[in-house]
């Protein structure tokens, strides 16, 4: 089994050192914030460590059960009472309005929360997770009404929420559902259909489940113009807010799958469901893409803490393990071998788990705290700068979190040699829990695709602008600062690698869609090591300001800034250069190339 330790220290220096809240103050929400920042993340922890760490491998090992005769769904042995806690301890309340029962809190404070969850019990932290998404497109779009209906009771977390939008032909391609929705005489709709893979669809662990669904209308144009975006309760909802009769809608059953074995995934059949339209006719694709920035940030925080469970036990399991003797000779002479960690190679992965996985928490605290000043600084001018911020963030988060994730989580198995392939070590479920990441919200290959098609060439390249300005500015002005310039210079030259490669995508691009698609996710992956590097190197200013006043947290924060800067931010010249090589190779001869 895996153990797991909330790394609070480090939420600790990015929300007081690393993010610059001060400077912000009297934005709304933000001095509340760092008042409450160390009892919240304090007691976040204490919930993820003590109630769902425990409760990961019995849901992986136990899974769920699916009763045809009901269509109900049981989740494993303290699932339901571990939710109990979730909601009444208040978790889903942080970022949410006041006016529905939220805590107003930014959401660089819930980040921190988020991540505890992951990492202690990934498939607990879907059900909250979609019932987010759920919340953000109801705020987004739906009419007064529905919301007093529903969001203080997914707020409060005493009802859940999903996202249904994928049927068997329509994965990617959302234009191809085909659900339809029949308006009823009353001004609701009459949901038909089905759709599969529905996170949390059906459960045990709240009294209601909201969906959303995407259907078509009876005069739908063909394709994405043509989708609308409903919500559906599983049990009406009367007047005065208690719980009415069931609605036409059952879960057909369960998928087996790889992996997150207590998140439920579920085929939903809708047999004339009573639903209401959510914003405008056929707009409803457009409503889920307004919402999908928190939501795809959430999935890349998946990653994140996976990644932290990941180092955290294969660092311990490394210190422990004792196998060979140094290359330069014995250090534990009274010992039979040596601990693993005095071998190079075994250096290199701890190493590249601790830089990678603290590197990743600082870039989405980053663009969480750019999505709060987009929805909560008073000038528009700098809202519009952090949502550009955002917009071009968010595929890279998504993608690059999920994918280190899983190659972290593969790293901290090779970490453990032949035991982290044997299922009671936990290291086994950390790989199989996170790979799905890496394909739902928007496939990986998906996202890239939306970076380099849409992000890029959006307004003249001003989303571009907003992540490339401050890095210009830094190089600029730590340039001249001595200490720094063993970042600055690298951190420039890899720079220029971004500009050049965005260069040549737009580009080439121009001329040939292929050569953008052909790139785009060596593109994304370039992206994210850059920001990366701009990362460490900020946190290496810090920790040469102020190493005196705690040399073991900041000398290790600069240790792993050095790491970061000679081992893993040079794979960007690998990069550029298949960006650069171009589309030829991979579209030459049709299929039969690839066959052989
Ligand atoms: C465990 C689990 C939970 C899920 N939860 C939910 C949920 O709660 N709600 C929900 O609605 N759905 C859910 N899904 C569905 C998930 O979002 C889809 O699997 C995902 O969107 C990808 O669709 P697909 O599987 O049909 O793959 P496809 O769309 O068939 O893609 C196959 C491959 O082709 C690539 N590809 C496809 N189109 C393009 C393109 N235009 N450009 C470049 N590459 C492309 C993809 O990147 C991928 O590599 C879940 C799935 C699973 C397995």
């Amino acid at each position: 089994m895996t153990t797991y330790t909330a790394p609070l220290k480090d939420f600790q220096f990015l929300i007081n050192e690393f993010l610059p809240v001060g400077e912000y103050s009297d934005v709304e929400g933000f001095a509340e914030a760092m008042e409450l920042a160390t009892p919240l993340l304090d007691e976040a922890a204490k919930f993820t460590q003590e109630v769902l760490h425990p409760l990961n491998q019995v849901g992986d090992v136990e899974g769920l059960k699916y009763n045809p005769e009901d269509h109900s769904v049981t989740t494993p042995e303290g699932f339901k009472e571990a939710y109990r806690h979730y909601a009444e301890g208040g978790w889903s309340t942080i970022t949410w309005p006041t006016e529905y029962g939220g805590q107003g809190l930014p959401e660089f404070l819930n980040m921190p929360m988020l991540e505890m969850v992951c990492s202690a019990n990934l498939a607990f932290g879907l059900t909250p997770g979609l019932t987010h998404g759920a919340i953000s497109a109801l705020l987004l779009h739906a009419n007064e009404e529905l919301k007093q209906t529903y969001l203080p009771k997914m707020i409060s977390g005493e009802w859940t929420g999903v996202m249904c939008l994928t049927e068997p032909q329509a994965g990617t391609d959302l234009g191809l559902v085909r659900t339809k929705a029949t308006p009823n005489d009353d001004g609701s709709y009459a949901i038909e259909g089905g759709k599969i893979w529905i996170s949390a669809g059906e459960h045990d662990m709240a009294d209601n489940i909201i969906h959303l669904i995407l259907a078509r209308l009876p005069d739908a144009p063909e394709g994405t113009k043509g989708i609308s975006l409903f919500v559906a309760p599983k049990f009406m909802v009367n007047d005065d807010g208690s719980l009415g009769e069931r609605n036409q809608f059952h879960c057909g059953g369960l998928d087996h799958k790889m992996g997150i074995h207590a998140s439920p995934t579920c085929v939903m059949n809708y047999d004339g469901a009573k639903a209401w339209l959510v914003g405008e006719p056929h707009k409803g694709l457009r409503a889920m893409f307004t919402m999908m920035n928190a939501a795809r940030l959430y999935v890349g925080v998946q990653g994140l803490g996976i990644a932290e469970a990941a180092w955290q036990n294969a660092l311990t399991y490394a210190e422990e393990r004792l196998q060979g003797r140094a290359l330069t000779g014995p250090k534990l002479k009274d010992k039979p071998a040596d601990p693993i960690t005095v071998h190079p190679d075994v250096r290199r992965m701890l190493w590249t788990m601790k830089a990678v996985t603290e590197g990743m928490r600082a870039m989405t605290m980053m663009t969480a705290f750019e999505m709060d000043l987009s929805h909560r600084h008073p000038d528009k001018a700098r809202r519009q700068l952090a949502d550009d911020f955002v917009q071009i963030m968010t595929p890279v988060v998504k993608s690059y979190q999920t994918d280190m994730g899983f190659e972290l989580a593969s790293t901290c198995m090779q970490v453990y040699g032949g035991n982290g392939f044997i299922e009671e070590y936990g290291i086994a479920q950390l790989m199989r829990d996170i790979r799905i990441s890496m394909i739902y919200e928007g496939t990986n290959g998906v996202q890239a695709m939306d970076l380099v098609g849409r992000k890029l060439p959006a307004h003249m390249g001003r989303y571009l602008r907003s992540v490339c300005h401050p890095i210009d500015a830094f190089i600029a002005e730590e340039g001249q600062n001595h200490a720094m310039v063993e970042f600055t210079k690298p951190l420039e030259k890899y720079f220029g690698y971004l500009q050049k490669s965005s260069l040549w995508l737009a580009q080439n691009g121009l001329s040939n869609p292929n050569q953008a698609g052909a790139g785009a996710v060596e593109y994304q992956r370039l992206f994210a090591l850059v920001m990366l590097g701009f990362i460490w190197a900020k946190q290496a200013k810090i920790a040469l300001e102020k190493r005196d006043e705690n040399p073991e947290f900041y000398d290790s924060k600069l240790a792993t800034a050095r790491f970061y800067f000679a081992r893993i931010l040079p794979q960007t010249a690998a990069l550029i250069l298949s960006i650069t090589n171009g589309c030829e190779t991979v579209m030459a001869d049709g299929l039969e190339g690839v066959r052989g």
